[in-house]
């Protein structure tokens, strides 16, 4: 056993675990990082989902905004759709 090299290895997975981990939710809100981790205990993680304009999904977006539970009301969208979608629908509002 060599403590040295075990702790150089913990090391090593930790950082490369957090750079998978890392979420960079950019411009939102707390409330809505909460409800979308409901949902994705439900449904899964929207990666691997193909978005509508052929980019990768990143966020399962709520076609109502209700963020009831039910898997149907959310689509897979790329981030710049998600936000597209939602600023056109009045969902969000431009922040200063
Ligand atoms: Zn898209």
């Amino acid at each position: 056993m060599v403590p040295d090299e075990a702790r150089k290895r913990q090391g090593e997975k930790m950082k490369r675990f957090k750079g998978e981990k890392c979420w960079n939710w950019k411009g939102d809100n707390v409330g809505y990082g909460g409800r979308h981790r409901r949902i994705i205990r439900i449904k899964g993680s929207p990666k691997g989902f193909i978005c509508s304009c052929g980019k990768k999904a990143i966020h399962w977006s709520n076609i109502n905004h209700k963020y009831s539970l039910n898997p149907d009301d959310y689509i897979a969208r790329c981030m710049s759709c998600h936000e597209r979608y939602d600023f056109k629908m009045g969902f969000r509002h431009h922040k200063k």
